[in-house]
């Protein structure tokens, strides 16, 4: 039990609305948990809480939330034991194995239920079964920009923003997507820095920004470029980085030469002087440069390049590893989860690892969008079963009504969420689960090297946390081995035991514990962990794959062959600060603060168009159509011709238009931040879902 004062307990543990893990204090009275502020402690957030992190008292006692198993009964669901409901999965599974072979079942891990622990536990699952197919939402969302940067440079380096000089906020909006973090970049520039924002809109980190670059989709890799080309040109680079460190700059520098500033403008829609003026202003401030490379880089059939493109600049700028750069966190030395090393599987085929082996080498993740082939294809071979936990692909990938007749085609699908959400209604099982309130964990939080423990305050009978349920399973298929651990504080002293840090202390450490001190420039010792050892401008093992060994940069189908039919062009995903992803639609306060999904659109198309605010229109690609209201934007905001949706609205759901056979060929990252669509205004008003 936490702190009691009169009828008010108090306990300490970390948030999970977001990936920022803020420090947070949790007041339960009679049971229930009545409210949550900023942990001041805390070394990350010193006491702050954002709108997000506050929803979290709603979340885990809304009156929609799943507190039962539910299990499909023809077009209805029937309320079952939970024994019942685990008894009966695990005799499907075998039925799978038996029938189909152990590879035909898979896990999919989302983010709506917890993060590395779960996934490591979900990894550690499906190969103890005997099948490669682990799934996430990673394989279209972060680890291209993960794998960007690791490619380049080993890893993906967090910043400093607190002691740079220079931030530079490239295609990300922190306030609305990690709100915490916001702070840091305000604080960094207020101490003696500058903020720069490179974007496709005027977002609200823009807006705050002391110079903002508008750009058009997709067309990053040539501005990187740019800005390259003109920090060689002024010989404002970093010699002792690149001679000591680094391959393969002649090569990249010859290669840059062709990003005249005028080639960029014409490229990227940035004037001429603009790049230069950034080469210089980045140049000069060098090597407190900090880069925080967002989602908007990654979802372009050239995604990964772009980012690739953009982490060579650490090799000019050295700021790599430098304090008040790019740094590379060293890690806790927790103990391992996964079986790669024990039962790799690799020889069962990984689906999605022969069309995208660069994504399954690096992260071991098997390709969502490959999955629906699976399924619907049998090929290369069937995929009959799946257990899903806090994903919610029905609105989040690409080619929605090609996902739904997948999920629904499944032998065996189980879905574990807290709320019914898209997919869940195509489940065959779906399970209550724990919120991050209900279950202990451990977290590390990079940019301090510091780690902490979350805490279990509240319980709800059916509500297991992953961990318990994956166990309880795994006894039920007779690899009750794999799972030994007796609750969530018995893992956790398991995962520290190789390190010097126990339970213990982080119970008495709720504003985190340093598990190292931060060191700069490790790679002067130690060398980094590309395959060179070095910083690599080019990429041998890349061109071992039958890639480009640079970051070539391919300019979108939307600019090199423009389809006359469909001349907009559309960015998806946009963060609102309510929302993470497509979570918490159903929360009350949400929806009265933004109720509806809108495309953002310039006032020029909106003349041309003849729509205004409120208008509804029809939205059509080569994959589908969806009607949603217009919101016409300050001309600054938005560049013409370009609009933005924003996804994981089941009312419009804007993945009805995306495509799932237009990925980036490095990391099968699909296309939804290009996509060229038509606008038609609806004459009646009526919107079709
Ligand atoms: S930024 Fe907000 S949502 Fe994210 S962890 Fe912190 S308080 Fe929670």
């Amino acid at each position: 039990m936490g702190d009691v004062t009169g009828n008010r307990e108090h306990y300490t543990s970390l948030c999970r609305m977001c990936d920022n893990r803020c420090g947070i204090n949790v007041y339960v009275e009679n049971g229930t948990i009545v409210e949550i502020t900023g942990l001041k402690e805390h070394k990350w957030n010193h006491g702050r809480l954002c709108v997000k992190g506050r929803l979290a008292v709603d979340m885990v006692n809304a009156p929609d939330r799943i507190l039962k198993p539910l299990k499909r009964i023809g077009r209805k669901w029937e309320e079952i034991n939970l024994d019942q409901a685990y008894d009966e999965i695990a005799e499907k599974i075998k039925k799978i194995q038996s029938t189909w072979g152990d590879r035909s079942m898979s896990v999919w891990k989302g983010e709506a239920l917890g993060f590395l622990t779960q996934e490591n536990l979900y990894r550690r699952f499906i190969h103890a079964i005997g099948s490669p197919n682990y799934f996430s939402n990673d394989s279209q969302c972060y680890v291209g920009r993960w794998l960007g940067y690791a490619l380049v440079t080993g890893d993906w380096a967090t910043q400093d923003f607190i002691k740079s000089k220079c931030a530079v906020i490239w295609a990300s909006n922190p306030p609305y997507s990690q709100p915490n973090l916001t702070q840091s970049i305000l604080n960094g520039r207020e101490r003696s820095g500058k903020l720069i924002v490179i974007d496709v809109r005027l977002s609200a980190i823009a807006r705050q920004a002391d110079e903002f670059v508008q750009i058009l989709p997709g067309t990053d890799g040539a501005l990187a470029h740019g800005i390259a080309r003109q920090l060689i040109e002024d010989d404002n680079i970093s010699h002792a980085f690149i001679d000591k460190y680094t391959i393969g700059f002649e090569t990249y520098a010859q290669y840059v030469k062709i990003f005249t500033p005028n080639l960029v403008e014409k490229h990227t829609g940035v004037p001429a002087e603009t790049v230069v003026h950034l080469a210089r202003e980045i140049g000069s401030r060098r090597p407190k440069v900090a880069f925080y490379a967002g989602n908007g880089l990654e979802h372009h059939e050239n995604g990964i390049n772009n980012v690739r493109a953009i982490a060579c600049l650490d090799g000019l700028l050295g700021n790599l590893d430098h304090e008040g750069g790019n740094f590379i966190a060293e890690k806790p030395g927790l103990r391992d989860l996964t079986l790669y090393k024990d039962k790799p599987l690799r020889h069962l085929g990984p689906i999605g690892a022969d069309k995208y082996s660069v994504l399954y080498d690096f992260r071991k993740e098997c390709h969502t969008i490959s999955a629906m082939d699976s399924i619907l294809n049998e090929k290369p071979y069937p995929l009959k079963g799946m257990i899903l936990a806090g994903a919610n692909p029905a609105l989040t990938n690409p080619n929605s009504q090609k996902v739904i007749k997948a999920l629904k085609a499944l032998e065996l699908f189980v879905v574990r969420d807290l709320f019914m959400t898209e997919t869940a209604k195509l489940a065959d099982y779906v399970l209550p689960a724990a919120t991050f309130l209900e279950n202990s964990e451990l977290h590390c939080h990079p940019i301090h090297q510091i780690i902490g423990l979350s805490t279990e305050i509240v319980t709800f009978p059916e509500c297991d946390s992953e961990h318990i349920f994956l166990k309880k399973l795994a006894s039920r298929l007779g690899i009750e081995n794999y799972f030994p651990w007796k609750d969530n504080d018995e893992l956790n002293r398991w995962l520290l035991q190789d390190t010097t840090i126990t339970l213990e202390t982080l119970r008495d450490h709720p504003e985190g514990f340093e598990y190292k001190p931060r060191r700069f420039l490790k790679h002067q010792k130690d060398g980094l962990t590309t395959p060179s050892g070095k910083f690599e401008f080019v990429s041998k093992y890349l061109k071992g794959h039958g890639y480009s060994e640079l970051p070539e940069y391919v300019p979108p189908a939307y600019r090199c062959s423009p389809n006359p039919e469909y001349p907009y062009v559309m960015v998806t995903g946009a963060r609102k600060v309510f929302y993470t992803h497509g979570r918490n639609r159903n929360f009350k306060q949400c929806r009265s603060a933004i109720p509806n999904p809108d495309i953002e659109m310039h006032p020029i198309d909106a003349e041309i168009l003849g729509v205004k605010t409120g208008d509804i229109v029809t939205l059509t690609s080569t994959v589908g159509s969806v009607d949603i209201p217009v919101k016409v934007v300050h001309k600054s905001k938005i560049l013409p011709g370009v609009t933005q949706v924003t996804h994981g609205w089941q009312e419009s759901n804007i993945n009805l238009l995306t495509h799932d056979d237009r990925n980036d060929p490095i990391d099968g990252f699909p296309l939804m931040k290009s996509v060229e669509i038509k606008i038609t205004p609806k004459q009646d008003g009526s919107r079709n879902h």
